[in-house]
């Protein structure tokens, strides 16, 4: 295998970050290639806990060069802020470990006022944004009116392109919110303050992966979120604005004529999700609490509670069929050992006839989860490493899933620690 995507498959977090943490020892190189600084990977290892936003989570790894890719949303100002809060952890980020595209654009502290602003018109229609900017950011970059990393090698080009950008977005500013407007000198202010900073970071990424592929490097394309907050598959418009589906990796990553050998889809055990929009598996009061608890379930980024629920069967199914997953990672089967009996979606109820199709999202509202419910294991699995030491119900449990969802387990996960994990 010369090159492997990690992915989600349900709604998000379910612990990517902690695959690529693990996986990476056998990669050289880890690309973030879509997404920006809006979600969380919660990665646990030998140094420390860290919560990452934009550094891939290659960034622990000696060795390990770690890539945004032109598809990511690169806001300079929350990048070096990371980077200092691992440098205070003793992770030591610099010019060889991170390579930032030059073809990726910048998201400006324009785009997180009107993800604010937008967000505060909506009122009681919010689409559950994490306001950092993300969807006004994306709606940009397909219009042509951002700012390429690459720009800040270039100073005088950076300032023409920058006031011409100014002029446009104080428009929307002003005209449509009633907001003030922008000044140049606080635009090429942020610019020159987190630009100096990063700058040395940027390179043509694409040619310097190329460059790697011929020389035989291995690649990780890290994901964030998952098959469900799509752009063009997931619940819209209660989606991400960019693509986190593996069939996107080569184009965000800077290498659009490459083939993803093999995609890793990351399963939760259960169903969770931040944010608003359908959930057909919902629970609510103290069943959901208590899951909630058990899970740590509260947002990496926002700290928000996330909603939970028992595993969703239709929509993971369908979650893995986007990806074109060729293996599956199942975590946080230990958050199931406080339940007598393990509650899974089977199936939905839609204008009462039976479905296992995952339904347009117009009407995914209207559908209703159909339970089953299998034994539960009773005792504590965290400290078990081998697939035989597993309680048989666990293993079962396993099973089910991977039968209903069409395809197979490698790796079942049963702690957030680097080592809690079982290879099957
Ligand atoms: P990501 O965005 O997909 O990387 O996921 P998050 O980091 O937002 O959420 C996953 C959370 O679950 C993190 O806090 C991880 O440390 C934790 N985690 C990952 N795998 C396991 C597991 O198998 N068991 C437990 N108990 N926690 C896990």
């Amino acid at each position: 295998m010369s090159n492997c995507a990690i992915v989600g498959i349900n709604w998000g977090d379910e612990g990517k970050g902690r695959m690529v943490d693990l996986l990476t020892e056998h990669f050289d190189i880890v690309v973030r290639y879509q997404g920006g600084g809006n979600a969380g990977h919660t990665v646990i290892n030998e140094r420390g806990s860290f919560a990452l936003h934009l550094l891939p989570s290659g960034i622990f790894r000696p060795g390990v060069v770690n890539v945004l890719g032109n598809g990511v949303a690169v806001d300079l100002e929350n990048l070096w802020n990371e980077i200092r809060q691992v440098a205070e952890k003793g992770v030591e980020v610099t010019p060889e470990n991170l390579w930032i595209s030059d073809r990726a654009s910048l998201l400006l502290p324009w785009h997180r006022s009107l993800d604010g602003l937008e967000e505060d018109r909506l009122a009681g229609k919010k689409f559950g944004s994490t306001k950092q900017g993300i969807a006004p950011f994306y709606s940009d970059k397909f219009q042509k009116k951002t700012i390429l990393a690459g720009e800040l090698l270039y100073p005088e080009h950076l300032e023409n392109h920058a006031r011409d950008l100014l002029e446009w977005k104080n428009l929307t500013l002003t005209g449509v919110y009633g907001a003030p407007p922008v000044s140049m000198e606080e635009l090429m202010g942020w610019l020159n303050e987190f630009g100096t900073h990063l700058k040395p970071y940027i390179r043509n990424t694409g040619k310097a992966l190329r460059e790697a592929v011929e020389a035989g490097k291995r690649i990780l394309f890290e994901a964030q979120l998952g098959s469900l907050r799509d752009l063009d598959y997931g619940i819209h418009p209660y989606t991400t604005s960019s693509n986190p589906i593996a069939a996107y990796a080569p184009v965000g990553a800077g290498l659009p004529s490459v083939h993803v050998d093999e995609i890793i889809g990351v399963v939760k055990a259960y169903s969770t999700c931040v944010g608003e929009g359908p959930f057909t598996c919902e629970w609510f009061g103290p069943e959901a609490e208590k899951l909630r608890q058990a899970g740590h379930e509260y947002g990496a980024k926002t700290g928000r509670p996330r909603r939970v629920g028992p595993i969703d069967l239709v929509a993971t199914r369908y979650g893995v069929e986007c990806q074109g997953a060729t293996a599956l990672a199942l975590t946080k089967l230990d958050v199931l050992s406080y339940m007598d009996r393990i509650p899974v979606c089977a199936h939905y109820r839609l204008n009462g006839a039976l479905t296992d199709d995952f339904p347009f999202p117009a009407v995914l509202e209207q559908a209703e989860p159909v339970l089953e419910y299998l034994e539960g294991w009773g005792c504590d699995i965290s400290c078990v490493r081998r697939w035989e030491d597993l309680p048989e119900a666990a293993r079962r449990y396993v099973e089910y899933v991977e039968q209903a969802i069409g395809c197979p387990f490698a790796y079942v996960s049963v702690g957030p620690e680097r080592d809690a994990i079982i290879y099957r």
